[in-house]
């Protein structure tokens, strides 16, 4: 088998040849960065907006032992069912449990990354179930059986063309649908399955403690039909989605929004606090939350990896990023994709458990990522912090243990060129890619330039 750098390697170099790709990457980029920088003016002073929100966020990993406990106890008193899920096995159980408790066949589901780091999908189609992504981007590469591209765009790398293509194959839609024809044809044929699905499942962008909520946002409503029009509705959520106070979304809906979409707000957003009460004649007849940890917990005790855990899933980093737009999504092998994936995907129990340290290679460390995140993660420090706890193999140890020798030894750096020249070309020449000029060493060695350009200056 081979290994996991190889192939992401391997990909990478497929896909950074891919001139369809970049052609589709750069024009779906262009229009999101055009729209952020709109979206961007709401805010009167955006460094600060970009502040409050890291503060909130910190505040509530700060805290998250006792907000988790608040959180659960409202969640109680508003008549959901807390289920606290220490990794993927646990999640997938209580799922399954549920689903046997419901006699249910139909599932309907909203965009939820974290069900695909847990392949919750996978898991109800053994299981014998039918379960519909409700999603646009997401009903798209479910029908072409693919993983999202991106985590908030996932059928991204698509362009209109591609999917009526797609259409006219899996249902036989006309070849030249507009994009409005085909969202009308997706609409209509969700409504049906909305109606009698027996279960909805979400993720959630937010956990609210002092009401014990759980807050989607959406630009077309599906998540409000995933989560009130079935029975029961399981929302899956990583703990570290946590804020302290409903208040806290007078900050955290706008920054995402923009960030994510360029939109002041997102077209719905929805505070779920439970199922129907009483008298009410909308809604679930019951909710369940399920806490999960999955890894999270660890990246919270290391000092400089909690920062992550602020993360509120905007996609700018991916959008910003250099490497994400030559290699595309799919080639990272992770739901989470981009700089924050390469940041988090080795800490989390991602199924099946890959390993994912050789992402944290894949940055050229530009900083870009950083300074469009807008809770100001250090994404680029994370990255070299990701580089120092990844084991390194023996032929790394090796060869950094040669080179360490050699830029500490003088006379090896004084040694002739072509000598220095061969033997990085030797070790390092296959690495640097055949596309580029392997870069060749001065004849004459950096002592020999230093002491004489310190003669020039004394005469
Ligand atoms: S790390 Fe920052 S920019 Fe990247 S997805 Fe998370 S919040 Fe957005």
């Amino acid at each position: 088998m081979k290994k996991a750098r190889k192939v992401f390697l391997d990909a990478a170099k497929i896909k950074a040849k891919d001139a369809g790709h970049t052609q589709r990457i750069d024009f779906n980029m262009g229009k999101y960065h055009h729209k952020v920088a709109v979206g961007k003016q709401q805010f009167e002073d955006l460094a600060k907006a970009k502040q409050a929100a890291k503060a909130i966020k910190k505040e509530a990993l700060d805290n998250l032992p006792a907000l988790l406990m608040e959180f659960e106890s409202k969640m109680q008193a508003n008549g959901g069912e807390v289920i606290w899920a220490e990794d993927s096995k646990q999640a997938l159980d209580a799922i399954y449990t549920i689903v046997k408790q419901q006699a249910a066949t139909t599932i309907v589901k909203s965009k939820s990354m974290i069900t695909e780091e847990i392949e919750l999908n996978e898991q109800l189609q053994k299981w014998g179930m039918e379960v519909l992504e409700t999603d646009l981007g997401e009903f798209i590469v479910q029908t072409k059986g693919e993983k999202p591209y991106h985590i908030v765009t996932p059928a991204m790398h698509l362009s209109k063309g591609d999917i009526a293509q797609l259409f006219n194959t899996k249902f036989d839609t006309p070849l030249d649908y507009s994009p409005e024809e085909l969202t009308h044809f997706v609409r209509l044929r969700l409504r049906e399955q909305f109606a009698k699905a027996d279960i909805g499942i979400s993720g959630g962008n937010f956990l609210v403690a002092d009401t014990g909520s759980v807050v989607l946002v959406t630009n077309e409503g599906n998540a409000r039909l995933t989560t009130t029009l079935p029975k029961v509705h399981i929302a899956i959520v990583g703990i570290e989605k946590m804020i302290a106070r409903l208040a806290d979304l007078e900050i955290m809906l706008p920054v995402l929004s923009t960030f994510g979409t360029g939109q002041q707000l997102t077209v719905y957003n929805t505070i779920l606090s439970g199922g129907k009460r009483n008298k009410e004649v909308d809604g679930v007849e019951k909710m369940y939350v399920i806490l999960l940890d999955n890894g999270r917990s660890t990246m919270l005790a290391d000092e400089k990896l909690q920062e992550a855990l602020q993360c509120i899933r905007c996609g700018s980093c991916l959008n910003n990023c250099p490497v994400y737009q030559t290699i595309g999504g799919h080639t990272y092998g992770s739901p989470y994709s981009g700089p924050i994936g390469a940041v988090i995907s080795p800490h989390l129990g991602i199924a099946p458990k890959g390993n994912y340290n050789h992402l944290s290679e894949a940055s050229s460390l530009c900083g870009s990522c950083s300074e469009n995140c807008p809770v100001g993660i250090d994404l680029h420090g994370l990255l070299l912090h990701n580089r120092t706890l990844a084991e390194p193999t023996m032929i790394e140890q090796m060869l950094w243990s040669s080179w360490k020798y050699g830029v500490l030894n003088r006379e090896l750096m004084n040694s002739p060129a072509f000598l220095k020249n061969t033997l990085g070309n030797l070790f390092f020449g296959k690495s640097w890619g055949a596309e580029r000029t392997f870069p060749i060493f001065d004849k004459k060695s950096f002592q020999q330039q230093w002491l004489e350009r310190q003669r020039g200056q004394e005469k």
